[in-house]
């Protein structure tokens, strides 16, 4: 099936007609009559996509928009409304309300089913982000919301320079955003500059082959890096639904089939740009969390999670290949007074310090982790017992050769490190992960009851 579309309408031949071309595009259809309905069937069955009627017994498709917002299983729920010629005022109160399109009837089929892909293809994508930024959110992982303060920038794209000036000039009343006006050829020739608009406006020429040639734009758009979340919106100057259709199948986020309109191309427009924000604003999160999920925010080292599992695969390449690794386990000497003497603030920053000295003394291919508050993790692959002891030589020098010296503070502080280390000598296949943590462990015991500041090195298992 490609996707679930919920068709809201009291009329039942309304219902019928719409159906059979849902259906016979191979669409899964279910139906409600009436908005309290309609709710219902959208909390509970999850469709792609909302077909609704502009007015039912109990609501309008506004309402209707409305009051899935307030549905954490539906809020995202694309809906389209079909009806008479609304009057413009209530056409643009039902786009206000979120309502993404409104098709008036008789239904033009191309229009209908290339407005059905689109929206589809962009709820599934968005709801895949969802998923994760769910999990982020579940994780605890995710940044706090942000309002979208600064102000978004629209560019008008049309090879009749006359047509984007007088455009231009009737939005500006209308439209709170930045408008800057270009050609094709110069837009061509802008793409890799980084700061690209938020939205497109790609405003077709009459001509039918024109237009076809205007629309390549719209692969070289979403092709390109720097703009291939933006937002696209194309503008007929001449109602054409197998174009309209083509442009919506190469990727255009919204289209206007009936000529220019400054307040509807305004309101389309900023709900465009709300939602490609949201977008980015669901990547980030997903980016930032899973950066979380794996690195230590104060040292920028990686943290136990990412730590262990990486352990492990290093052991199971070392036993399959025979190679030798070594583990270190490192932790700051008598670090309590360093907090007691200097202050917290002060021991973050000679952590931080640590973590930099600790990088580096290894190489690429060595994994250093912060596993505890002043407990570091080092696995070294490759690596054989000489070479081992050391590095682990180095860190130590490393730490205890110059003083610290805190941002802001003057004094300067002397730190040492201990460490235990545990070899696997030739990938021996007995020694499993926990085990080798286990020795490096003792052996930092011995290397503090020893005097602290050094190196102790695992005895062979008897
Ligand atoms: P030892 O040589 O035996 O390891 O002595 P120590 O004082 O380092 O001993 P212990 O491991 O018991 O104490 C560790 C201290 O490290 C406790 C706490 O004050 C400090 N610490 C742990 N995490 C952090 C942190 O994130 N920031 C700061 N500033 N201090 C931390
Ligand atoms: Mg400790
Ligand atoms: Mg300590």
């Amino acid at each position: 099936m490609q996707g679930k579309i919920l068709i809201v309408d009291a009329i039942a031949t309304n219902r019928i007609v719409l159906k059979v071309k849902l259906v016979t595009a191979f669409y899964e259809v279910v139906q409600a009559t009436t908005l309290a309905e309609a709710v219902e069937v959208a909390c509970t069955q999850s469709p792609d996509l909302i077909i609704t009627a502009l007015s039912l017994p109990d609501g309008t498709a506004a309402a209707l928009r409305q009051r899935l917002r307030t549905e954490p299983v539906a809020k995202y729920i694309p809906v389209m409304a079909v009806g008479a010629q609304a009057s413009a005022p209530d056409r643009l109160a039902t786009l206000r309300a979120g309502v993404r399109d409104i098709l008036t009837r008789p239904l033009d089929e191309t229009l209908l089913l290339g407005r059905v892909r689109s929206l589809i293809r962009a709820h599934t994508a968005t709801a895949d982000w969802q998923m994760r930024d769910d999990t982020s959110h579940a994780l605890g992982l995710a940044e706090p919301e942000r309002p979208f303060a600064d102000q978004s920038h629209c560019m008008l794209v049309s090879a009749d320079r006359t047509l984007l000036q007088t455009y231009a000039m009737q939005m500006r009343p209308v439209v709170r955003m930045k408008l800057t006006l270009a050609s094709v050829s110069t837009l061509m020739t802008e793409l890799r500059n980084k700061t690209m608009p938020d939205v497109f406006v790609l405003i077709l020429p009459a001509d039918t082959d024109d237009a076809m040639d205007a629309l390549r734009i719209l692969s070289a758009l979403r092709a390109n890096a720097n703009t291939r979340h933006a937002g696209i919106m194309v503008l007929q100057t001449v109602a054409d639904s197998a174009l309209a259709a083509t442009a919506l199948d190469m990727g255009a986020d919204d289209l206007m089939a009936k000529g220019f309109d400054a307040a509807e191309l305004g309101l389309r427009l900023d709900a465009i740009v709300r939602r490609t924000r949201r977008a980015e604003q669901m990547r980030t999160t997903v980016r930032t969390g899973l950066q979380a999920a794996l690195f230590d925010p104060l040292t920028g080292l990686y943290n136990r999670r990412y730590a262990m599992p990486h352990l492990a695969r290093v052991s199971e390449h070392a036993i399959k290949a025979g190679r030798s690794f070594a583990v270190l386990l490192a932790d700051l000497d008598h670090f309590k007074q360093v907090n007691d003497i200097y202050g917290h603030a002060a021991g973050d920053a000679v952590l931080v310090e640590v973590a930099d000295r600790l990088r580096n003394c290894l190489r690429s291919s060595d994994m250093a982790a912060r596993i505890g508050g002043e407990e570091f993790l080092v696995v070294m692959p490759g690596t054989p017992q000489f070479q081992a002891q050391r590095a682990a030589l180095r860190i130590c020098q490393a730490i205890s050769a110059a003083p610290f010296v805190v941002p802001g503070g003057t004094q300067q502080i002397e730190i040492t490190i201990s460490i235990g280390m545990a070899i696997n000598e030739n990938g021996c296949a007995d020694k499993r992960p926990d085990e080798m943590i286990q020795s490096a462990d003792k052996a930092l015991y011995a290397a503090k009851g020893g005097g602290r500041n050094q190196v102790t090195m695992a005895r062979p298992a008897a």
